[in-house]
């Protein structure tokens, strides 16, 4: 794997949290001759099988090593069911994001003087192979990029974070780049910096979680796509959550991308502290200013990447060319262009990039035309802000909602869709929030509450939107809400709601 061991060499790592990013996390620094403790919370039956599962793999994994010319001392070691005891003689945590900043673990390790990294920041200072190893090694692992690491372009936000990186990933490849979108999803970030695989630029998707533990990630550009109200309970407060995703725009070299729509994120990137020439490129729906992205007759143009941004502007490509054309995702090909412009892609590729770009499941995912009402699934729309984006692409509009509301208020996305409902079908544990809502906003839009939490309702759901609809309709599941009261998660319930639409179908060809 070509990864040399220097100080990581006998190394005390604490991992904590076995999981998508602990196991890997874990293995990586055992592969470089660190004595790996991981902790876990849990205690039940998965986690013992993953644990034995990793004590094999290390036990296999411990032979003389070739390379250096020396013999790996380090082993793995998990403890079960106690995540806030910090090992005796911890040297650095390495956390899985999703852990709380207010875990004991933590306060432990600062109170010792133990830094504490998560799952990107690890692999922002292995990157690059050897290189990287011997920044990590002097401690300065944040400055310099390691010779012949691939320079990431990053994207956060509330929502949209995986449609743009795809679409970035897209673009980058249309331009002859070796590229991966990694983060999560496709490649894991650990695998991208450390595999046989070599990148020429990477498509990265980060989280706030994330972000919040990875102090030295200097991106070579990054986009802030929305900001909304999200994991405040994680967070604990709307600033801190927009400072951690600001975080992303630390030290850029050539561009932070905002949205000019979401006044917050232009602020982040005021606050920054970029490199030297770093610039502040916009994108927005409408006509752009100088040094921005943005649409004009149907044309997506850059007025930032161009040679006199004063007069002139690049046609990019056409808004038919994103896969589907709905306005925030528009957004998210404005942005994923802009990185893409930041790190030279010229505009053909930009909109070869766009056209071969096809969204993942559920994300306003067309599943059938029947009598002239478009169904749509959208349950990927978690949260208010993403269902009130798709709610925004269509009209009228039979609209599936409900399950778990964590929290929100559904008041703003009843009101702003109000003229656009031809009537409300819900479904799950949380509707009568919504139906509420409904009340006190569109009290004239027909509801149909169905009252039930079981997973075949959302066939009942689809039969009466199908009778609420009239041709020209489009019928759209965007729950605004999480999917765990009824499905395994919301993969399951756009399958869900995708089998009953074509069930429909086919009872109406009978
Ligand atoms: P994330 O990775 O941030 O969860 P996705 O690309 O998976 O984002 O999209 C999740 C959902 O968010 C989509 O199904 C859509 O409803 C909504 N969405 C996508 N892009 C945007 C955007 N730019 N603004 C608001 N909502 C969006």
């Amino acid at each position: 794997m070509g990864i040399r061991k220097v100080s990581w060499n006998g190394k005390r790592v604490t991992v904590a949290g076995l999981g998508v990013s602990g196991i890997p996390a874990a293995r990586a620094l055992h592969r470089l001759g660190a004595v790996v403790t991981v902790v876990n919370d849990g205690d039940d039956e998965r986690s013992r099988a993953q644990a034995e599962e990793l004590r094999s793999w290390a036990a296999a994994h411990s032979a003389p090593d070739k390379d250096g010319g020396g013999r790996r001392e380090g082993g793995i070691t998990v403890r079960l069911g106690d995540g806030d005891t910090l090992p005796e003689g911890t040297e650095l945590v390495v956390t899985a994001p999703g852990w709380r900043p207010d875990k004991p673990l933590f306060a432990a390790a600062a109170e010792a003087g133990v830094e504490i990294w998560g799952d990107v920041e690890l692999a922002w200072r292995l990157r690059g192979h050897g290189e990287s190893l011997r920044a990590a090694q002097s401690g300065k692992g944040g400055g310099g990029r390691p010779e012949g690491a691939a320079p990431w372009l990053a994207v956060t936000g509330t929502n949209g974070k995986t449609t743009t990186v795809r679409m970035l990933a897209s673009i980058l490849q249309a331009a002859g780049l070796r590229t991966a979108a990694v983060g999560n999803i496709g490649v894991s970030l650990l695998d991208a910096v450390l595999g046989e695989e070599t990148y020429d630029v990477l498509a990265v998707e980060l989280s706030s979680y994330q972000l919040h533990w990875a102090p030295s990630l200097r991106a070579h550009s990054a986009a802030v796509l929305n900001l909304a109200p999200d994991h405040l309970d994680w967070h604990g407060t709307m600033e801190a959550y927009a400072a951690d995703k600001g975080r992303i725009y630390e030290g850029n070299t050539v561009a932070c991308v905002y949205s000019v729509a979401d006044k917050v994120t232009e602020d982040l990137v005021r606050e920054a502290d970029v490199e030297e020439g770093c610039r502040a490129i916009g994108f927005t729906l409408g006509t752009p200013g100088p040094s921005q992205l943005g649409v004009v007759e149907g044309i997506l143009v850059d007025r930032a990447f161009v040679e006199n941004r004063q007069k002139q502007a690049q046609e990019l490509a056409e808004v038919a060319d994103v896969q589907p054309p709905a306005p925030h995702n528009i957004a998210n090909a404005l942005a994923a262009a802009a990185l893409a412009r930041a790190f030279g892609v010229e505009p053909r590729a930009v909109r070869d990039g766009l056209r071969a770009f096809r969204p993942d499941p559920h994300r306003i995912e067309l599943v059938e035309e029947i009598q002239g009402v478009v169904y749509v699934d959208d349950s990927k729309a978690t949260n208010t802000h993403a269902a009130e984006a798709s709610l925004a692409a269509y009209d009228p509009i039979v609209w599936i909602a409900g399950g778990l509301a964590k929290g929100a208020a559904f008041d703003e996305i009843v009101a702003t869709s109000a003229k656009r409902l031809r009537g409300v079908v819900l479904i799950g544990a949380d509707r009568a929030l919504i139906r509420e809502a409904l009340a006190r906003h569109a009290p004239e839009v027909p509801v149909v509450d169905l009252d039930r939490t079981d997973t075949g309702a959302m066939s009942a759901a689809v039969e009466e939107a199908s009778r609420l609809a009239r041709p020209g309709d489009t019928v759209l599941l965007a729950p605004a809400c999480a999917s765990m009261d009824m499905f395994a998660d919301y993969n399951k319930r756009g399958e869900a709601f995708a089998d009953a639409v074509r069930a429909l179908a086919a009872a109406g060809r009978d």
